[in-house]
């Protein structure tokens, strides 16, 4: 098997398609959001110091990301590869956790752009509701989505809310700021050969296809 860096746009439905990979061939799913909150959970000194640097909204160091990261994919679990979710975001990034691969004597693997047209994401993201009893998620605009009675939690019968920042405005900036920030990354990564376009609009079962024939060696 080999690793699989995902790079996404929001909304391009990532989560889904890393959880249909992990399931089928069992590889981890390693994000930096949470290696920072397993380390800042684990009892060391250097625990403490991060907790106050998040609390305090101090970006996390590069160094500090790479390090987290180097530990955890020295876990035997991580021998057949795994999957890296937020991870790099800049050349720089990139450029370190390739050095630090080479020094592990471990391959980058394929790296996965999931594409998705402005409009739909914007759908999945408007129209997402949930429950704040059973957590169950919604989405108003997604036919197989869409909740019995509107409004209305099928599972335990909650008034279902929409989160604030899931607005047409907000959403639009992060989609573009997001495609904008990693222009540089996607094209460093085509530059290496390691670049895969797919494309989530339509299913993730045909995204999902087009990732295994990425992995089984096709392009
Ligand atoms: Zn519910």
């Amino acid at each position: 098997m080999k690793s699989i860096i995902f790079i996404a746009p929001p909304a391009a439905g990532k989560g889904t398609l890393s959880r249909m990979i992990e399931e089928k061939y069992h590889l981890p799913h390693i994000s930096t959001g949470d290696l920072l909150r397993d380390a800042v959970a684990s009892d060391t000194p250097q625990a403490k110091e991060l907790k106050q640097q998040m609390e305090s909204g101090v970006l996390i160091s590069d160094e500090i990301i790479l390090n987290l990261l180097t530990e955890r994919i020295k876990n035997s679990d991580c021998d057949n590869g795994y999957i890296l979710d937020g991870f790099p975001r800049t050349i720089k990034q990139a450029e370190d956790y390739e050095k630090m691969l080479k020094e592990l004597g471990k391959t980058l693997g394929e790296v996965i752009y999931v594409g998705v047209s402005k409009d739909v994401a914007m759908k999945r993201i408007t129209g997402r509701v949930s429950c704040p009893k059973c957590k169950a998620v919604y989405n108003e605009f997604i036919e197989e989505s869409k909740p019995k009675v509107p409004g209305v939690c099928d599972r335990c019968g909650s008034i279902l809310v929409k989160r604030s920042d899931d607005n047409e405005e907000t959403f639009q900036v992060r989609f573009d700021t997001y495609m904008k920030s990693t222009e540089p990354l996607i094209q460093h990564y085509e530059e290496l050969g390691k670049l895969h376009r797919i494309s989530n609009d339509v299913s993730k079962e045909l995204a999902f296809k087009e990732i295994e024939t990425i992995l089984n060696g096709g392009n």
